[in-house]
């Protein structure tokens, strides 16, 4: 689980997030919305440890982890664009991650054998990223980010660069995968239906500020504010 007390963040003199508050339970899934620039990107590079907060503290699984770098945080991230390594195959993208912490060979085929199954690519194991769809790309760089084990899994955008059938269809196995492994999970997005199709619960941002935090039902019929009302009432 994510503990998140009064983050902000200041680049020179622009404050991007401002005294921002969140709990993520164990096993939750939720989602951060709002347009573009709004911060949210900013709050999830703070819980990777990409950046470090202006002011605040954030802990996961109950230890500060603040001013730790991203190796130490026991975290797995998928980004927008894919970003496999290009010279390794399918297996080996997989693996790198468990390789890199010393694991045997034995236990990297295992693990990459297993998270081929989660996947449903376990044909693929050979092949190298430029061979596979962006679909398929999305969900190794699913299953790398996942096969050390990681407590949270850190999401940004990983839907926006694929076209639209294959958005939806990936969003279910998000989901599915993210249900099944019970992983503490953050999603960040500015698609007003992925963000309230997905998660357990929707933090809504705008212009730095938390607008409202609540169920994606509770966010849909009982926006707290008009920026929430108006954002989430583009639905299409
Ligand atoms: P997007 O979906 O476009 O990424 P976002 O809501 O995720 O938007 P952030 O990426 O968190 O927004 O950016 C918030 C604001 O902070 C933006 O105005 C952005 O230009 C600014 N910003 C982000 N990173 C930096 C940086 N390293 N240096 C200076 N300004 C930054």
């Amino acid at each position: 689980y994510i503990a998140i007390d009064g983050i902000s963040k200041s680049f020179g003199s622009m404050r991007v997030v401002r005294d921002a508050d969140i709990k993520v339970g164990r096993g939750e899934f939720v989602s951060f919305l709002g347009p573009s620039g709004c911060g949210k990107t900013t709050i999830l590079r703070m819980i990777a440890g990409f950046e470090t907060p202006s002011s605040g503290s954030i802990s996961i699984d109950g230890r500060d982890v603040t001013y730790l770098k991203p190796s130490q945080r026991n975290i797995g991230m998928v980004f927008q664009s894919y970003a496999l390594f290009p010279n390794l195959t399918v297996a080996g993208n997989i693996g790198f991650g468990l390789k890199v912490a010393g694991a045997n060979r034995a236990e990297i085929d295992s693990r990459v054998t297993e998270m081929l199954a989660l996947i449903k690519l376990p044909q693929l194991a050979e092949r190298f990223p430029w061979q596979l769809s962006g679909g398929q790309q999305q969900r190794v760089a699913l299953a790398r980010a996942l096969a050390p084990r990681p407590s949270v899994l850190l999401l940004d955008e990983p839907l926006s660069a694929l076209d639209a059938k294959i958005r939806v269809s990936l969003r279910e196995e998000i989901r599915a995968i993210q249900q099944e492994l019970g992983i503490t999970t953050i999603f960040v997005t500015h698609d007003q239906e992925e963000a309230l199709s997905m998660s357990d619960r929707v933090m809504v941002m705008y212009e730095g500020r938390i607008e409202q935090i609540g169920t994606p039902y509770e966010i849909y019929n009982h926006p707290r504010t008009a920026f929430v009302a108006g954002f989430v009432g583009t639905l299409s």
